[in-house]
């Protein structure tokens, strides 16, 4: 397009002080130079005038400046492929409610290095790469990252929201394959981590209830969702009294996925070479649902039903329990549940038969499905972007560091807003 002579007449140039300025939202302040040093931008601020500055504790505005310190730097966003750098002396007001006190930087935090708009750019990247991968797309160390994360979820545990929770989901996460275990607590309704502990014990659970939730907050618990191995539901009982106990249904499939896994590999250690040939392979044969099997696979599984193994036995079990699920009257799903446990104890199958007595000793929160149909399910996905931030950095070699980039990833915090 040919530029009019209107757009002639309104462009303005702009200074690069004037643009940093704009940018930074300075008032009180202003930049006096830029100067192009080597590998970076240096932006000298000073203050305006006699322009009141602003307390950094409260942010009320002090008519006293009591001294003023040695230069301080910041890093910000880069400009193209040039690093800016902020350099002022921070002076210290006399506020009248705090005392002796260094004024507020309208570009950072109090404590921060870096600019807010930097600080910000780095925690929300953290959030999708590693923060190795991280400090190498900002040009900042690893260190630099943790510390940036460390305190976002830190200013974001602050400032979050607590609307009400009504339903929560425990469960469990490795750190690394198969030990050093974390305990998360999820928000089922909103779909959001509320809390992450060290170990999966009553004790390491307890701050939950104690310190994250409250006695308060507990009061509106309804559904608590939990695997039935786990240790928490007195803890339960003792700080969410109006609180159902909910045992966790994909943790019960888990549970009868390997029952029926231990009645294969019981009857495997029974059989002679020659009949172990045909068997083998059958393990998902029998965890598939039986309407994603092909014309070979059905064969297979027919010649299995011909044979009237056990493992038939077990695979009509495992079947006819998942109805269970469907029921909408809780006194059909209860009836059901009875007649299958009964139906399982009549079944010879000794991993059956552990199954039916861990479902007899919780049958009440087993139940309880019925009536509530939430699972841990919903917050599936979550436990899987947990696997990944580990997966991603190779593991966390502190629990401390681990836990932290959960909740940045997991919780929605809110970020220092730039002023
Ligand atoms: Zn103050």
């Amino acid at each position: 397009m040919v530029p009019t002579k209107e757009y002639e007449r309104n462009r303005t140039e702009v200074l690069i002080e004037t643009f940093i300025r704009k940018q930074l939202r300075l008032k009180a302040h202003t930049v006096t130079k830029v100067i192009e040093a080597d590998e970076c931008m240096l932006v000298h601020i000073d203050r305006i005038g006699k322009r009141l500055l602003r307390c950094g504790v409260c942010r009320q505005r002090c008519r006293e400046v009591h001294d003023i310190r040695t230069e301080r730097e910041w890093r910000d966003l880069s400009m193209r492929k040039l690093p800016l750098k902020l350099r002022y002396r921070p002076r210290r007001v006399d506020c009248p409610r705090c005392g002796v006190r260094v004024e507020d930087f309208p570009w950072a935090e109090p404590w921060a290095r870096v600019t807010t708009a930097l600080f910000n750019a780095v925690a929300m990247l953290a959030r999708e790469l590693s923060w190795q991968g991280t400090a190498r797309e900002y040009g900042l160390n690893w260190k630099s990252v943790a510390t940036i994360v460390r305190r976002a979820v830190q200013y974001g545990l602050k400032h979050r929201v607590r609307p009400p929770v009504h339903a929560i989901g425990i469960d469990e996460v490795s750190r690394r394959k198969g030990q050093v275990y974390l305990t998360v607590v999820y928000d089922l309704e909103r779909r959001v981590l509320l809390w992450v502990g060290e170990d999966r014990t009553e004790e390491a659970v307890r701050p939950f209830f104690t310190q994250e939730m409250g006695k308060r907050r507990c009061q509106t618990l309804q559904v608590v969702c939990m695997d039935m191995w786990a240790a928490y539901a007195k803890l339960v009982r003792e700080h969410a009294v109006h609180a159902q106990i909910l045992f966790d249904r994909f943790h019960i499939v888990k549970h009868l996925n390997e029952a029926v896994d231990e009645a294969r590999r019981g009857l495997w250690r029974q059989l002679t070479t020659q009949e172990r040939v045909t068997f083998k392979g059958t393990r998902w044969l029998l965890l598939k649902n039986p309407w994603n099997l092909n014309r070979g696979q059905k064969d297979r599984l027919s010649t299995l039903v011909r044979w009237n193994s056990p493992l038939v036995r077990a695979w009509y079990l495992k079947e006819s329990f998942q109805l269970f699920w469907t029921y909408k009257q809780p006194w059909r799903a209860k009836q059901h549940l009875l007649k299958w446990m009964s139906s399982a104890m009549h079944s010879r199958l000794e991993p059956f038969k552990k199954f039916v007595g861990m479902l007899r000793s919780h049958l009440d929160g087993v139940l309880a499905w019925t009536g509530t149909r939430l699972s841990n399910g919903a917050v599936e996905g979550m436990n899987n972007k947990i696997k990944s931030i580990s997966h991603r950095s190779f593991g966390f070699r502190s629990a401390e560091n681990f836990i932290a980039a959960i909740y940045h990833c997991c919780a929605r915090l809110p970020l220092p807003v730039e002023r």
